[in-house]
């Protein structure tokens, strides 16, 4: 493998960690450095090989056509939904994503949006800051230990927040598309029925054209204004709209975010409610993780060029 004469198109500066593992081994097109993004594309698509992608942008029809030589591309995420996986197969394009080694830090994040967003700890820490606590205690919170979880996807992640959420004595349920017969946690065919009987739904599912708004007003209204939702699956598994309507007007109890259906750019409605948790979309943003994940990348393109099995492979 003449690593330097391959070409890899970083499709936005993803990580300066990984952005330096990969220029030391293959020649790097950045294209945010340049002028006409269209023009410098345009200018290196029969040296690009290999696309690095990530949640912020993936490898689309258009860039995949517009690139003849692609051979791989390896997204620095476990999530598809950027990559036109479609379009990769037929063009026998390889493709990786970066599954089980963020799982864990998702998966914390998650019990930490469950509890900050019934405990209202983010509220609870601008009251303090704002100098509000000699005039009054800061207002009676919900618990989490032992309420209902339902989980929309029992993967990796779902199961591992399962695992967490077990240890505060809460019930699990879950909601995919078939019964795992090795899992003794509730099953629900139906999210509108896992929702009416949840405190709090997680939302842990990949988001594909089957699950777009699988959180819908139906769902919303299921869950009422006792309960809560969490999101750290993606953010158009959700309806936002209604979900904010839901908010604004009382008719949820809560919700903790870590994802939205067009980020960066958040619902302003969301910013004033204190049962509400927002987050920017750091589910698996520590400096343990990002560097796993972004060996992982690395990993899978040296594998495919020095002809080895890949790492993680998406079948
Ligand atoms: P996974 O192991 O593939 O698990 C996904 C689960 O979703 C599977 O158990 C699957 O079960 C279920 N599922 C698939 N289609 C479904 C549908 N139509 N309705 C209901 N359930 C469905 O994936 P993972 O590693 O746990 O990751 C899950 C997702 O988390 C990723 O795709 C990504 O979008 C998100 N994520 C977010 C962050 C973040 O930073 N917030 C970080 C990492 C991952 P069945 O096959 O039985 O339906």
């Amino acid at each position: 493998m003449e690593a330097k004469k391959i070409g890899v198109l970083m499709v936005y500066p993803v990580m300066p960690y990984l952005l330096e593992a990969l220029e030391s081994r293959f020649r790097v097109y950045k294209p945010w450095e340049a002028d006409d993004k269209q023009a410098f594309l345009g200018e290196h698509s029969d040296s690009i090989q290999a696309v690095v992608c990530g949640t912020a942008a993936g490898a689309n029809a258009e860039l995949i056509e517009s690139l003849p030589k692609l051979e791989i591309v390896s997204t620095f995420s476990v999530g598809l939904d950027k990559v036109d996986l479609v379009k990769c197969k037929k063009k026998k394009i390889a493709v990786t994503n970066t599954p089980d080694v963020l799982t864990d830090d998702v998966a914390d994040l998650s019990i930490g949006l469950m509890l900050c967003t019934l405990r209202q700890v983010c509220a609870a820490d601008r009251y303090v800051r704002q100098g509000l606590w000699p005039k009054a205690e800061y207002k009676l919170t919900t618990k989490l230990s032992g309420k209902n979880v339902g989980i929309v996807g029992l993967g990796r992640i779902g199961l591992a927040i399962a695992k967490r959420a077990e240890a505060f004595g809460c019930k699990i349920a879950y909601h995919s598309r078939s019964k795992k017969p090795e899992i003794n946690f509730e099953y629900f065919s139906s999210i509108v029925d896992l929702a009416a009987s949840s405190d709090v739904l997680v939302v842990a599912c990949p988001l594909s054209k089957e699950t777009y708004h699988v959180v819908d007003q139906n769902v919303i209204d299921a869950l009422g204004p006792k309960a809560i939702l969490v999101n750290i699956g993606r953010g158009p598994l959700i309806d936002e709209n209604e979900l904010v309507k839901a908010l604004v007007e009382g008719r949820l109890g809560g919700a903790g975010l870590d994802v939205y259906e067009n980020e960066p750019h958040v619902p302003k409605e969301l910013f004033d409610l204190d049962n509400v948790v927002l987050l920017p979309h750091v589910g698996s943003a520590t400096w343990e993780t990002r560097k796993e994940m972004a060996d992982l990348v690395v990993g899978n393109l040296e594998a495919y060029f020095s002809k080895k099995p890949l790492l993680t492979p998406v079948e």
